[in-house]
């Protein structure tokens, strides 16, 4: 348990309640909540309206609410599942209250003619609205009023942890705590227009706001956050994450890493070898990530740019920088196709300049995976390529310089704790990292605060933009496989993508078994490839060699080749249930046509009924081709969360912020920020306990 002395508030422990045990303050442990403090800032998600009676004749469905009736009816109905249904009524209207549990005492209470009062979400059911399981009370007389009399927070919770728990510990800690919460926020260093809302707002008052909404608060109002109480304390959050990357920025600053130094004559030949000219774009990058080399201190920058933009041989340059200097470095791609690709393609760049390149992924037979690894910890092999296998306990290396790492959002946070763990004592390796998704601007400057940003903005000349065009499955799936065999005809060679399955990789990989087979049945003649998550990895090779070379002209695949696979003269992809699929996910997938001077076209097949966020995905992925513009979009339509889930961080959760909402906060956050590092220096880390607490680390993983 980690106490930090820097206020009385912060170093009280929660088995200080009366209530929490030690078997409870393991539960609480759980989602972070160690001191009275922490229960102090441990906010409600959200809240419940039980302030109001609705009318059964104004229910609407999905929404929570308190209604009082008169009991009609009550019975056991044995339907698929024995149920008990319970009939109310008001003279507006009438309700369906339903349980699958229950018992005969229950049963018994339900009387006719008595009065319920219930809290529960109203859906509609077969015959009008219902609720299911919903809080209810019968009693004899009418019952008058709602359930509370102001709104219901509702705290985020674990395992064992009941409302009626973090109810009663805030009490507890909004009595006796509350009152000597020290501020840390300097309100002079904040822009003009937040000093009003912090004078008319104390952090106690705020507290306090969130988790007892005064009298007459409504829900909307609530989830809108405008309140002064809600701004200041999103204000503070966000300065306590942005000050949480500064300081890993700040110690990363302090450690020491290898100055790598290019070899102008290995370099020129890297270079004249390749078959082409670097785009601007990617001399611009290269540059400055050979400037980031050349220093002593630990790069850590993450290199954006579309899909087909070329980051490789930006990556590729920035490896031999390191082996010339004779110092190691790995690339680790996410999935083993991808790894190999790259694999392939370093190889064959790096051997003309006279550097070997290993091979590593968990699949590599055992005596060779043995060599390879005997040769990276003996520092004879300068130059590593693979997958997550490269960061595994086993793999020891003499002198890794730098770290690559291609597809960045696709790696989970214990891998990049990994990769650190590795750094031999006294220097740690560069850190490189490459990405199809960009971030959108409102998020890079204070949620980026750790990272160096480079963009790929150009695509290498001769690209033709892919033309999209999205498609009902059920009445135009037979055009598009005739589409399919006209384009194959022509020499083309086609992507058959497969609907994403979450829950099993088995099941996907059924789903693309079958597609192969109705395809090849009915399109006689071509030759049909299959690749999926579940084949060996030797015959997921075989099969891309096949298709890259041209035997395989139509390729049925699961999204395994969302990733980087480039094989240009692939012109058409077709993806089914595209409405099932993420904006970046798709925009990945697409990549993968438009290589070749060809111009190439991709289908997207939907099922129906749209939501309206699909609606909202298959429109901009008609209308742009851009990943930048995608990104913005997929920021606006999704919510961050997921965006900065997909970042390092894990799994970055705020407890009031939230990103898309109070984008307009963003812009005032980094000159906030500096201001309070040099007027309060002694508040930033009270600051970022309080709000992350501990877990710091891996936010800053
Ligand atoms: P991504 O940014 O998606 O990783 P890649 O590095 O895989 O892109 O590059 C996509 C394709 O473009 C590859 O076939 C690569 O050889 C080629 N390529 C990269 N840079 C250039 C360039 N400057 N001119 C022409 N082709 C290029
Ligand atoms: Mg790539």
């Amino acid at each position: 348990m980690k106490i930090k002395p820097s206020s009385i508030v912060s170093e009280e422990l929660v088995t200080s309640l009366s209530g929490v045990g030690p078997q409870m303050a393991l539960k609480l442990a759980k989602v972070h909540v160690h001191t009275v403090q922490d229960v102090l800032f441990h906010l409600p998600h959200r809240y419940e309206d039980r302030t109001t009676v609705t009318d059964l004749g104004a229910l609407l469905p999905n929404l929570s609410t308190v209604v009082i009736g008169q009991i009609d009816l009550c019975q056991v109905v044995f339907g698929r599942r024995r149920s008990l249904v319970v009939r109310i009524s008001d003279g507006t209207g009438a309700l369906t209250i339903r349980m699958f549990y229950f018992n005969r005492s229950q049963e018994k209470s339900f009387q006719r003619g008595l009065w319920v009062k219930c809290f529960g979400e109203v859906r509609l059911g077969a015959k009008g609205y219902e609720m299911i399981h919903p809080e209810y009370r019968v009693s004899k007389n009418e019952p008058k009023g709602g359930l509370d009399t102001s709104l219901t927070p509702v705290y985020p919770t674990t395992e064992g942890v009941s409302q009626a728990l973090w109810r009663k510990i805030t009490d507890q800690a909004l009595q006796t705590h509350l009152p000597r919460l020290q501020e840390f926020v300097d309100v002079d260093c904040l822009p003009q227009e937040m000093q009003g809302v912090y004078q008319s707002a104390s952090l106690q008052q705020a507290i306090k706001a969130l988790h007892r909404p005064s009298l007459g608060v409504d829900l909307a109002n609530m989830q809108q956050a405008t309140s002064s109480a809600h701004q200041r304390l999103i204000m503070e959050e966000l300065l306590a994450h942005h000050f949480s990357l500064r300081k890993s920025r700040d110690a990363r600053e302090q450690e020491l890493a290898p100055v790598l130094i290019v070899d102008d004559s290995t370099n020129n030949t890297f270079l004249n070898n390749l078959g082409f000219t670097l785009t601007r774009a990617q001399t611009r990058v290269s540059a400055e990530v050979e400037a980031d080399l050349a220093q002593s201190t630990p790069t850590m920058r993450l290199v954006q740019g579309d899909v087909g933009s070329g980051k490789t041989v930006v990556a590729a340059a920035a490896m031999l920088q390191a082996a010339s200097s004779g110092v190691q470095c790995v690339l680790m791609a996410p999935t083993e196709l991808l790894a190999e690709q790259h694999f392939k393609t370093i190889s064959g760049w790096f051997n003309a300049v006279g550097f070997e390149v290993g091979w590593l992924a968990s699949k590599t037979p055992a005596k060779q995976k043995r060599d390879t690894m005997e040769r990276l910890a003996n520092g004879e092999l300068l130059v590593a390529v693979g997958t997550h296998a490269v960061i595994q306990d086993a793999v020891n290396y003499k002198h890794l310089g730098l770290v690559v790492i291609d597809e960045q959002h696709r790696f989970g946070v214990e891998q990049r704790l990994a990769l650190r763990a590795k750094t031999p004592t006294g220097q740690v390796p560069h850190q490189l990292l490459m990405t199809a998704t960009p971030i959108p601007r409102t998020l890079a400057m204070t949620f980026y605060a750790d990272l160096d940003v480079s963009s790929i903005d150009e695509l290498p000349p001769g690209r033709k933009v892919v033309e999209t065009v999205v498609i009902p499955a059920e009445t135009k799936r037979g055009e598009v496989i005739q589409r399919v065999m006209a384009a194959c005809q022509a020499g083309r060679q086609v992507y058959w993508v497969c609907p994403l399955i979450d829950e099993s990789e088995a099941l996907e990989a059924q789903a693309a078994t079958d597609t192969e087979q109705e395809l090849k049945d009915t399109l006689l003649g071509l030759r049909v490839g299959l690749v999926h998550g579940r084949l060996k990895s030797k015959e997921k090779e075989t099969v891309m060699n096949e298709f890259r070379n041209g035997d395989i002209d139509l390729l049925v695949a699961t999204t395994v080749i969302e990733v980087g696979v480039d094989v240009p003269n692939a012109s058409l992809m077709i993806i089914e249930n595209a409405e099932r699929m993420g904006l970046a996910q798709l925009h990945q997938l697409r990549g993968r046509v438009g290589r070749g001077s060809e111009q190439s076209f991709c289908i997207l097949l939907y099922q129906m009924p749209l939501s309206q966020h699909a609606k909202l995905r298959l429109k901009t992925l008609r209308e742009t081709n851009d990943g930048f513009v995608i990104a913005e979009k997929d920021l606006e339509i999704r919510g961050a969360g997921e965006l900065l889930g997909t970042r390092q961080t894990g799994s970055i959760t705020f407890k009031v912020a939230d990103l898309v909402r109070d984008q307009h906060l963003l812009p005032l956050i980094e000159a906030s920020a500096s201001k309070l590092a040099i007027k309060t220096p002694q508040f930033i880390e009270p600051l970022i306990d309080r709000w992350i607490g501990s877990k710091e680390e891996y936010v800053n993983a």
